[in-house]
C-alpha cells in the first residue's frame, strides 16, 4: 500500500465517523479530514429544532471533544475548501494553492441549500437553514413583531415554523404542491400536520406558486402567481438540498442524482469513495440507486466506506430511517414510501399516538410512526427482514 494518507473531504456527521471508524478498525497510515467550516464537526437535525429554540448551545452540536484529533492522530484542517482533484496524480488542491496527496480518498461533501432562479434572494432578510452561520444569521434577525416568511412546507420548513411559533412570531409557510410533506408522506399524515400546525397559529398556502421576493434593499414581501403578496419581514428558503458534487464531477467521476457509488461506496474511480448526504448507491432493497439525506445513513455510510477503504467487500444496503420533531410530535420514519398503493393505520390519531404502514403490493415497505416509538423500533426489525 503506498505511503500516501488516507483523505477525507468533508468534516461533517459522515467524514468524522469514517475517520473515527478507520483508527477503530485499526488503520495506522496517515488520516487527514478537511472541512471548509469554521467548527469542528457538528450535528445538524437541532439546528431547525432545540438550537433555533435557544434550548442548547453551540457546544452541545459538536460531535467530538477537542480532544479527538489528538486522540486519534486526524490531521484535521477547518475552514479549508478542496477546489479540485486530480485522480490521475492522486492529489487534492486546496484553495489558496497548496494540495495534498492521496492513497485513498472519501468524498462526504454532503449536501448544500437548494437555490431556485427567482428574483429577490440577494435581499437582506433572505436566510437558508444548513449550517451554524445560518441559524445564528437568522436568530440575529428575530425581533418582536418580525413577520416570517417559509418558502418550502418538507420536514424542514416545518420543523422551523414549529420553533418559531414557540416565541409567537408570526409564521406563514407558502408550498407549492397540493399538500405539505406531498414528496415523502401519505395524505393522511400531509392532513394530520397541516392541522397541527394550523392549530398553532401557522398560516399555510399550498397550491402557492411562489414567483420571488421584492423589497427596497431588504425584504419587504413574497410574491405568488396570480398578483398574491404576503408582508414579510424574513423569508427562510427551505425548497431542498442538492448534493455537492462539482469536485467528482470536475474530476471525471460518474453522476446519478449524487457521486455514484457501488455497494462499497466504490466511485467510478477505484481510489475514491462516496458516502453520506452526497452519494447516490443501488439499493438491493428498493431495487434503484437512492441518496439518503439522513444522521442514520451519514453515520453507517460513513462506517461501511472506512470498512471498504481498508479491503472489507459488505454490502450497504440498509433500512433508512428519519425523524422530525414538531411541537410536542416526534415522527419516526423507518423505510422509503415511495411507490406504495396502500396503507393501514393503527394507534388513534386523535390522540397523537398512531403509525402508518404503507405497502406496495403485500410488501410493507414504510412505517411513519407518530409518538409511537415502540412501533418505530418494531417496523425498522420488520422492514430489516
Ligand atoms: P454534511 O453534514 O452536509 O457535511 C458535509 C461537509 O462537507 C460540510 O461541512 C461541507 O461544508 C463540507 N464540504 C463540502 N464540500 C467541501 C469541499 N470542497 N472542501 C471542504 N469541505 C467541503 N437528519 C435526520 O436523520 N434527522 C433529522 O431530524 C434531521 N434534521 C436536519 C435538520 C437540518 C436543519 C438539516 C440541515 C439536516 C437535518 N438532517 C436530519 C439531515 C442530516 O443532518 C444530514 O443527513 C447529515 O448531516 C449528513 O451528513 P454528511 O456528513 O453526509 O454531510
Amino acid at each position: 500500500m503506498s505511503n500516501e494518507p488516507f483523505v477525507i473531504i468533508g468534516a461533517g456527521q459522515c467524514g468524522i465517523k469514517a475517520a473515527e471508524t478507520l483508527r477503530q478498525q485499526g488503520y495506522e497510515g496517515g488520516l487527514v479530514l478537511i472541512g471548509d467550516e469554521p467548527h469542528a464537526p457538528y450535528q445538524r437535525p437541532p439546528l431547525s429544532k432545540a438550537f433555533l429554540k435557544g434550548e442548547i448551545g453551540i457546544e452541545r452540536l459538536m460531535l467530538k471533544g477537542d480532544d479527538f484529533f489528538d486522540k486519534f492522530n486526524v490531521d484535521s484542517h477547518q475552514s479549508c475548501h478542496v477546489s479540485s482533484i486530480d485522480p490521475a496524480a492522486k492529489r487534492v488542491k486546496l484553495t489558496g494553492g497548496s494540495d495534498i496527496a492521496y492513497s485513498k480518498l472519501l468524498l462526504a461533501t454532503g449536501t448544500r441549500s437548494r437555490r431556485i432562479p427567482v428574483p429577490g434572494l440577494e435581499l437582506d432578510g433572505v436566510h437558508y437553514m444548513r449550517t451554524i452561520a445560518d441559524v445564528e444569521a437568522i436568530s440575529a434577525a428575530l425581533k418582536p413583531g418580525v413577520r416570517i416568511v417559509i418558502v418550502g412546507g418538507g420536514y424542514i420548513g416545518l420543523e422551523v415554523a414549529s420553533a418559531l411559533r414557540h416565541f409567537d412570531y408570526e409564521v406563514t409557510v407558502i408550498e407549492g404542491m397540493e399538500r405539505v410533506l406531498q414528496r415523502v408522506v401519505c395524505q393522511q399524515l400531509s392532513d394530520y400536520f397541516h392541522r397541527i400546525h394550523t392549530e398553532r397559529g401557522v398560516t399555510i398556502h399550498t397550491n402557492a406558486r411562489f414567483e420571488g421576493i421584492e423589497g427596497n434593499g431588504r425584504v419587504e414581501r413574497v410574491r405568488l402567481a396570480g398578483g398574491e403578496a404576503i408582508e414579510a419581514d424574513i423569508v427562510l428558503m427551505s425548497v431542498g438540498a442538492e448534493p455537492v458534487c462539482e469536485l467528482a464531477a470536475e474530476a471525471g467521476l460518474k453522476i446519478n442524482n449524487g457521486i455514484e457509488a457501488d455497494h462499497s461506496c466504490r466511485t467510478s474511480d477505484p481510489n475514491i469513495y462516496a458516502a453520506g448526504d452526497c452519494a447516490s448507491f443501488f439499493s438491493d432493497r428498493y431495487q434503484r440507486h437512492i441518496r439518503l439525506e439522513s444522521v442514520q445513513n451519514a453515520i453507517d455510510q460513513g462506517k461501511h466506506a472506512a470498512g471498504a477503504m481498508l479491503g472489507a467487500e459488505d454490502v450497504y444496503d440498509p433500512v433508512p430511517w428519519f425523524w422530525s420533531d414538531q411541537y410536542d410530535i416526534k415522527l419516526q420514519i423507518a423505510g422509503l414510501s415511495q411507490g406504495y398503493d396502500r396503507i393501514e393505520t393503527e394507534g388513534d390519531e386523535a390522540e397523537n399516538a398512531f403509525a402508518i404502514r404503507y405497502f406496495a403490493g403485500d410488501r410493507l415497505i414504510c412505517v411513519d410512526a407518530v409518538n409511537m416509538p415502540r412501533a418505530h423500533m418494531m417496523a425498522r426489525r420488520e422492514l430489516a427482514t
